[in-house]
């Protein structure tokens, strides 16, 4: 979804710049919408991971993870010829409440290069819009960010993404003393719904407009011939909006932190905080520790789009002009979430057909995996192998109310039945994965790399990047979390 139209093929000359053609993008905008300014540097800097794929995307030369400009580029301590970083100003809700301006306050905007995606360095320093923050990200988070957005992508889900991670040694205070890291992130852009905010809060209508413009021309170009081409850029972002929940919600995430400033214009899953990949199946899993009331709980995320999206057709009505239009705008999200995700689910179980009671199987297996807080991931693969060989039992003994899920199990074999058994396995053995970046994975990985061992992170970003793929010796990936995996606090600290 994030392949770019023209994409250069790698070259490896040895005086090849590492990133080449940058064009105007987001700074054309002006001076309104970000402050340009230099990343502040980190020393020592170290490889961490990459991630050969986004190299690939953005045409860098073949050998830049062994080149040591790419190194200091990435971490922010010199810049490629041609970047012009620039830090972006967007405003926001913050669970729910208006946060006033806030922008990127330790994300800094390299530019856009060749392949029309933007290049993003973040936790490379204070900007003007760190408030009380100190402009860095620790070595933890940014080793979460970086394996999460590749597994989405992996996924087929909508996301931003990161090309690397570099770590220093330069401390840095959170909870506990952590050391620095940065992760340059990709995407066609990182626009947020609070950028619109922005200039709606403050009554900046020209400015609204031009990005409003700036977002259909070069992202939305099919809404410039409707008849009121902004409510029109209102509907798509909802209806990809809708599709991106769908796909959330099918697969188990739970993101965390769904503030309006970390919604993109574009539909992607951005902002990886303290989110995480269901386990036992709650549908009221509330993933970050600091979320007291639960707003971002898993089956309020859904609906807290919905309510971001309103936020943003708030902000839109300047240039929309009639409320109607707007809210007319937003009607197709929830018949469109719901299509995705019975979609997605029809898949999950192998079905092709849709049929009428399909809604009704769904319901109640969600019942009896939350009743019997059954691992998310381990069901779907086990009822996958199950339809592929016959043999039942090892998903039976996933539930400790064996009645209700064999009344589950008589209904659903029936009409797998209908269709053709082979098939139907196939299908679900490439739409439920073997591998999902679970937090003890990642913890794993993480404590493995403080020590400077980064193979675990590297064996885990193999399997991730292909997490249907069932590789032998890899069993523990794909296991229950064990004990100590419940006592990991994420918060949004990072
Ligand atoms: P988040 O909740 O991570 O999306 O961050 C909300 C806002 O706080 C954004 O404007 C971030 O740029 C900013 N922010 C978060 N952490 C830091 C930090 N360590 N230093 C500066 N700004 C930060
Ligand atoms: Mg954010």
């Amino acid at each position: 979804m994030l392949a770019p139209e023209v994409c250069p093929p790698p070259t490896n000359a040895p005086d090849q710049p590492l990133l080449t053609g940058w064009q105007s993008g987001f700074a054309a905008l002006g001076p309104a919408f970000y402050t340009e300014l230099p990343p502040t540097p980190l020393p020592a800097p170290y490889w961490v991971g990459t991630s050969a794929e986004v190299g690939a995307l953005l045409g860098l030369p073949i050998d830049w993870q062994q080149r040591g400009d790419a190194l200091q580029a990435f971490t922010g301590n010199a810049l490629p010829p041609g970047a012009r970083p620039l830090a972006s100003v967007y405003s926001g809700h913050q669970f729910g409440v208006w946060a006033g301006q806030l922008g990127d306050g330790r994300a800094i905007l390299l530019g856009e290069t060749a392949a029309g995606l933007e290049v993003q360095l973040k936790g490379c320093g204070r900007t003007p819009y760190s408030r009380m923050g100190d402009g860095r990200a620790v070595l933890r988070s940014s080793i979460r960010e970086f394996l999460c957005s590749e597994a989405m992508a992996a996924l087929g889900i909508p996301t931003t993404r990161a090309l690397c991670v570099t770590g220093s040694p330069q401390p840095v205070q959170r909870e506990e003393l952590e050391t620095a890291a940065v992760v340059t992130r990709v995407a066609p852009s990182f626009i947020r719904f609070g950028h619109f905010e922005h200039f709606a809060a403050r009554g900046q209508e020209a400015e609204l407009r031009q990005l409003a413009d700036y977002v259909i021309e070069r992202h939305y170009p099919e809404c410039r011939n409707a008849a009121n081409p902004y409510a029109e850029l209102l509907r798509q972002v909802s209806e990809r909006t809708a599709r991106l929940l769908a796909q959330w919600q099918a697969v188990g995430f739970c993101h965390g932190v769904m503030n309006t400033d970390n919604m993109s214009i574009l539909g992607l899953t951005i902002d990886y905080g303290p989110f995480q990949f269901l386990a036992a199946f709650d549908p009221g899993h509330i993933c970050n520790h600091s979320d007291h009331l639960g707003r971002y709980a898993f089956n309020r995320q859904p609906g807290v789009a919905y309510w971001n999206l309103l936020c943003l057709a708030k902000a839109m009505l300047p240039l929309i002009q009639d409320v109607e239009q707007a809210q007319a705008a937003l009607d197709s999200y929830e018949p469109i979430f719901v299509d995705a995700f019975m979609a997605r689910l029809r898949a999950k179980l192998g079905l092709r057909q849709a049929r009428a009671d399909d809604e009704q199987l769904v319901d109640g297996l969600q019942r009896l995996l939350a009743e019997g807080a059954v691992d998310y991931a381990i069901f779907w693969r086990r009822l996958s192998h199950a339809v592929q060989d016959g043999n039942f039992e090892p998903v039976r003994d996933l539930f400790a109310d064996r009645s209700g899920l064999d009344a589950w199990l008589l209904q659903y074999q029936e009409l797998i039945a209908l269709d053709d058994r082979a098939q139907a396995a196939d299908l679900m053995l490439i739409t439920n994965p073997c591998y999902v970046l679970r937090n003890h994975l990642a913890e794993e990985a993480i404590r493995a790399a403080k020590l400077g061992d980064f193979s675990k992170l590297q064996t885990l970003q193999a399997l991730l990047a292909e997490p249907f793929a069932e590789q032998p010796g890899f069993e523990a990936y794909a296991d229950f979390p064990p004990d100590w995996a419940s006592h990991i606090s994420i918060s949004c600290s990072s």
